[in-house]
């Protein structure tokens, strides 16, 4: 798409939303059935392109296609239930025969930035909330997905002529970056929804001074491992979450501390629960630890583990590089400061820590300045609830993973790791501004 073609979406998209802006729920519940509708059409072919485009094992395109329809599907309930509730202004002296409505308004089109590692169901997290609440919407897809988004973007318009909806309701972007940031800035774009990277966002957050703006960004993920769970069961779980898809999750289990007492029956357990896990090419159904990205980026991280070994990390598990596969890796005595701490690993690198107790570990795991999902196993009720309370993030798991994510629920981090909650009710709300309207007797 060249500079000219990016000129014309944000007058499209004034354009649509007046006439969106007007629809009924039942208009734009059918909108999105007929979208499901087309998905459910496409639905292998987009999981394939997913795979060969991004390097995703095709089990988990497949599931993250699956998330995708059920995405679609709360959205359209979400959409019944969303934007007014009554407000009992009678209460007051004077007020007798008052009537009030809290009512939410579509604030205008919305710009949604996209991110490589869930390249169908994050955007779906942005695009049907964005329309069911009367938005039109421009669509910035990652660079690295163009034909699945393109695919994506296509069930929609068949879905859209079908319905007769309006044309440039759901306008699908090129992939460049400066032209976004220019259209981001445009006066016409009325809010950005962005999932990526901490350091694009804050970038964003600086330029866009003044326009609603969301955010979705990373994280480093902490897992807390009390003595005396099942070591097998919590070894398990915390290894997929560790590596499948190599690690590209935002919420991936990055750091696990473990209770001193608790560390020679855990740490065997989770190694060999790590190996178990089949690596290798992304169209073999079995595979669950496929490549990254690009080779560039396998290549940045195998350098940071030489890094972390000569700096006098311990080396649990590594493997060789083969192009842009990189073996699961697990280090363990690393101190707070390295990065693979501190910073979003966003591979299949997991660092252990051994902590002298539960509360320790809770300490040490919120002691970042990222807040997107953390995790604590224990038998303890009480350690639960101290958890709960004490871990610092956007979304706390008890006995489950990070990664661990219903997408009927509210998602999203705290601090740098974003500002405000995905799910299709909790993403319609950032899309939408409260009016109360009080009508007084006749
Ligand atoms: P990224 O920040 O590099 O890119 C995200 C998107 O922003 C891409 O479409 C990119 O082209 C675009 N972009 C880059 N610079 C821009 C600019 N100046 N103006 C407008 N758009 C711009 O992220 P990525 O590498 O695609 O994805 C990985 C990151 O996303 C990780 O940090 C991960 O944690 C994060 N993520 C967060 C969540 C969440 O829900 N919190 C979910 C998935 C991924």
């Amino acid at each position: 798409m060249g500079a000219k073609d990016w000129e014309g979406l944000a007058g499209n998209a004034r354009r649509a939303f007046g006439a969106w802006e007007p629809s009924s729920r039942l208009a734009r519940r059918q909108l999105l059935e007929a979208w499901l509708e087309q998905v459910v059409l496409v639905r292998e072919e987009l999981a394939h392109t997913i795979t060969r485009e991004t390097g995703k094992p095709i089990t988990l395109a497949r599931t993250e296609v699956g998330r995708a329809e059920t995405t679609l599907k709360v959205t359209l309930e979400a959409v019944a239930a969303f934007g007014e509730e009554t407000v009992p202004y009678d209460l007051m002296p004077g007020a007798e025969g008052c009537r009030a409505v809290l009512r939410r308004f579509p604030l205008g089109p919305v710009l949604a930035i996209t991110p490589f590692n869930f390249p169908v169901n994050l955007a779906m997290h942005k695009l049907a909330p964005a329309l069911g609440s009367g938005c039109s919407v421009v669509w910035k897809p990652c660079p690295q997905a163009p034909q699945t988004s393109r695919l994506l973007w296509e069930s929609f318009e068949a879905a859209r002529i079908l319905m007769t909806a309006p044309v440039h309701l759901l306008q699908l972007a090129g992939s460049d970056p400066v032209a976004a940031e220019a259209l981001a800035k445009d006066p016409r774009i009325a809010v950005v929804s962005f999932t990526g990277s901490e350091r694009v966002g804050r970038h964003l957050e600086q330029v866009l001074a003044g326009k609603r703006l969301l955010l979705e960004l990373g994280g480093n993920g902490a897992v807390v491992v009390d003595e005396g769970v099942d070591a097998v069961a919590v070894a398990r779980q915390l290894a997929a979450a560790a590596v499948a898809g190599a690690g590209q999750n935002c919420s991936k289990a990055q750091r696990i501390y473990v209770h001193r007492q608790f560390w020679n029956t855990f740490v065997p357990a989770f190694v060999e629960a790590v190996k178990d896990l089949p690596v290798g090419d992304p169209t073999n159904p079995a595979t669950v630890v496929g490549p990254l990205i690009d080779q560039a980026t396998a290549c940045r991280v195998d350098e940071e583990l030489d890094r972390a070994v000569a700096a006098g990390a311990t080396v649990l598990l590594r493997g060789k590089r083969e192009g842009a596969l990189l073996p699961p890796a697990i280090l363990t005595g690393l101190s707070e400061e390295d990065p693979f701490q501190c910073e979003e690993a966003f591979s299949p690198v997991t660092v252990l820590t051994t902590v002298d107790s539960f509360e320790e570990g809770l300490a040490r795991a919120s002691a970042t300045r990222f807040g997107l999902r953390a995790s604590a196993y224990s038998r303890d009720q009480r350690n639960l609830r101290l958890a709960a309370s004490r871990l610092r993030a956007g979304g706390v798991l008890l006995n489950l993973p990070p990664t661990f994510r219903l997408d009927a629920a509210p998602f999203g981090g705290v601090r740098a790791s974003g500002n405000g909650f995905e799910g299709p009710r909790w993403a319609m709300e950032g899309f939408t501004e409260s009016r109360l309207i009080v009508e007084g007797p006749a």
